[in-house]
Order: C-alpha cells, then structure tokens, then sequence
C-alpha cells in the first residue's frame, strides 16, 4: 500500500515544463569562496537528473546563510561558487538574479530543455523571508510546477511556503527519503528504540527529549544536553557548559522519566581538565568534577555502558556530540559512540549539523540514514512535520 503522504516527482512527467525546483546548495567556503563540503549539493543531484533527463527546463531556487563580517549582516551570492557546482553537478549552470522578475523571464526563455538555471540566493529579495505572497505570485509564473527537495530549508519563506500555494508541487527524492527513514522511527520501529541527545543547543533538543521518552526504550544523553540534565538533578560539575535556563525544563522531564517505562541514561564519568585548558586531562567521576573544572566529554566507563546499549538497539536515533568535539583531546566520546552505533545491527539513524562534521565521511556508509536536516530533523521528530511539508499538504491535500 502506498501511504506517502505527499505527491512525489517519481509519480509526474516533466516533460516540456519549467520546474521551480527549491533545493538546498546552503554550503559552507573557505575563505578563497571555495565549497567545504558538497554533500548537499550531492543530495539533490538524483533529482536534478531526474527532471533534466525529462527535458524539464530547471529553475533551482536556494538561500545561502546570512554571514556576520566586520559586525555587518550579508547576504552571500552564489556568483563566485557557480564554477565550483557546474563541476559538481557536471552540468552548465546559468545564474539569474533573483531581484528583476522581468529580466529574469527574458533570461528563461533562451533556456533549452533539460537546461539548468539558478537563482542567486534567494534571500537576497527582499519579499522572500516576509513570505511576500504577491512576491511568491510573480515567482510562480516563471514555472509551470513547484518541487520541493530541500528537507533542510524547513522555515517558512516564500520560496519554501508561499509557492505550493500558486503550482502544481511535488516533492524530490531527498524529501521522500526523509520523510520515509524519519518516519519510520515512529511507525512499528524495531525494538529496543534507542535515542542519543548530545550537543549544546538544550533549548531545541528538550523538546525531542520529551517526545522520545513518550516513545523510546531508553534516551542516552551527553554533551552540554547532560550537563544540564545532571545539574538538574543537584549534581554540580564545576564550570562544565550548561544551559542555567534550562535546568527547570531537565528538572520537569527527569520526574517525568521516573514515572515512564522510558530509561534515561546520564554519564557518570567524564573528562575534565581545568577550564579551557588541554592540560592535565583526567577522568573524573561525574560528583567529583570541582570548580575551576570542565568536563568536556564523556569518560570511558560512560563510553562502555552507552556502548551495551547501542549494541542491543533495534533502532539508534542519534543528534548531538558527546563533547567539544572540535578538540581532538574530547572527541573519543563521540568516537565511542559512532564506533558503536556503526558496529550495531539496528537501524541507524544521525542527524544534526555537528554531529555530521564529527563523523569521519568513510564511516557515514556505516549509517543507514544521514539526515540533510539539523534543525529541520529535530523540528521533524518533535511534531511530525516541518512548514514546508504542511504547506504542500494544505494546497495539495497529499
Ligand atoms: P548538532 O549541530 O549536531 O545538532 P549542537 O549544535 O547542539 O549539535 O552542539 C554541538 C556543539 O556542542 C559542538 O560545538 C560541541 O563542541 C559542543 N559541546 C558538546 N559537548 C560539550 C561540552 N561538554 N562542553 C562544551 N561544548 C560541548
Ligand atoms: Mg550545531
């Protein structure tokens, strides 16, 4: 039975049509504006050829992340990586300005079929992150039909809500897988469900902690996200990072795991060294750590048990470091974890933008499923959904 709850491009023909195709090339460059790390461009490519392969002319739409230089808020054009994602795409890319609608129309009409053209950052107009609904009018009439392939891009802009209102849209391939391995977690997921929470952001990941002690067997925490939950629970841990406001929500959902069938597992020993300083690095119980300490990542015996857990899981969903990561000295936690969680025969599940950074490329084929989508992920786990999808469900009833 098909229950996809969206209408998908492998179910349309393209044929003859000009598709606003709004995918995610968000990457990050050096400071020659050399690309980091192509994976997400690489993550739209089967889409791209798909549409490309049915002689659909192809609009790409995607914002580049607002950068902060010189205390200065600015918004990056695609302009100097063109060269860069041609060769990546191994296809020739025209870029349209994404501020005259009526040059751009001109600019489309000299595409042939099966033809690339993107539109530099779209967060460059002025109407695209207001949602502008006459904005996302004009835009529309430069297409024929709408794809969304862009998980990733979940806040509500013109580009990623606005235009399911005014075209035919279906989702990509990426949104399809996406929405399949997520949603999978919730639907009969095989048994013991084991979720990882680390990180620092505790602000957004409370929330997937609450959820998953709803539905999980067991929520495994590290990083500043255990911190937070051990200060919660009066234990002090010198000035190791931890989210103070925060600690009343920990406090909230520590009561409410004692009174689940949901274990919640905390580190109880961590390495510590003296504040912001790689010197002296010890291990440390977790009620040992004094001030002027840090524990910056989890300790070996804490590694040993997650480990056990991992190894029985029938399905591993994990965000977040164990540690600073960034710090060769604190990254064999999260190490530990991604060794464990590779070797397991669950499903596997990892998300979360540092968390991927963490993870050396060669041992991402170990994981079933690497989510495109850090905050989009977290958004989706906790309510089933992201804006964009909501939008295409409402225009397009699913
Ligand atoms: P993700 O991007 O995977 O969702 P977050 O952005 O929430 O993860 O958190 C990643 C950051 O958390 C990293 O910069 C890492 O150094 C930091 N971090 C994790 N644990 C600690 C810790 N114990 N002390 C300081 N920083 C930590
Ligand atoms: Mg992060």
């Amino acid at each position: 039975m098909n229950t996809f709850p969206l209408p998908r491009v492998s179910n349309q023909s393209f044929k003859n049509l000009t598709v606003l195709a709004r995918v995610d090339f968000n990457v990050t460059v050096d400071e020659k504006n050399r690309i980091r790390d192509a994976s997400k461009i690489l993550e739209n490519i089967e889409t791209i050829n798909y549409l490309a392969n049915q002689g659909a002319k192809i609009l790409l739409l995607s914002h580049r992340s607002t950068e902060k230089r010189d205390g200065q808020k600015t918004k990056p054009s695609f302009r100097l990586l063109i060269k860069e994602i041609e060769t990546i795409l191994k296809k020739k890319l025209q870029l349209i300005d994404i501020c005259t609608l009526s040059r751009a129309r001109k600019e489309i009409a000299t595409l042939d079929k099966g033809e690339i053209a993107l539109f530099d950052n779209t967060r460059l107009h002025p109407g695209e992150e207001t949602c502008d609904t006459s904005y996302g009018r004009e835009l529309a009439k430069l297409g024929d039909i709408f794809v969304y392939d862009a998980f990733a891009s979940y806040r509500p802009e013109t580009t990623t809500v606005v235009l399911p209102r005014f075209l035919p849209t279906f989702v990509g391939f990426t949104m399809e897988k996406e929405i399949t391995m997520l949603s999978s977690i919730f639907h009969k997921p095989r048994r013991p469900l084991i979720c990882i929470i680390g990180g620092a952001k505790t602000e957004v990941k409370v929330g997937i902690v609450r959820r998953f002690l709803a539905v999980a067997d067991t929520v495994v925490l590290g990083g500043s996200v255990a911190n937070t939950f051990l200060k919660a629970w009066g234990i002090e841990l010198g000035g190791s990072l931890v989210d103070e406001e925060m600690v009343i929500v920990a406090k909230e959902l520590l009561w409410l795991a004692l009174h689940s069938r949901v274990a919640l597992e905390l580190p109880h020993d961590f390495l510590i060294s003296k504040i912001g300083s790689s010197k002296s690095i010890r291990i440390a119980s977790h009620t040992k750590i004094r001030s002027g300490f840090s524990a910056y990542d989890i300790g070996p015996a804490t590694c040993k048990r997650y480990s056990k857990i991992i190894g029985e899981a029938g399905t591993v969903v994990w965000n977040g470091p164990m540690g600073l990561y960034e710090r060769e000295e604190f990254r064999q936690g999260t190490l530990s974890i991604l060794d464990s969680v590779v070797s397991s025969s669950a499903t596997k599940i990892v998300g979360g933008g540092d968390t991927i950074t963490a993870l050396p490329k060669h041992k991402r084929k170990g994981i079933d499923h690497v989510s495109t989508g850090g905050g989009a992920m977290l958004v989706f786990l906790e309510s089933g959904t992201t804006p964009p999808i909501e939008a295409i469900r409402k225009y397009h009833h699913g």
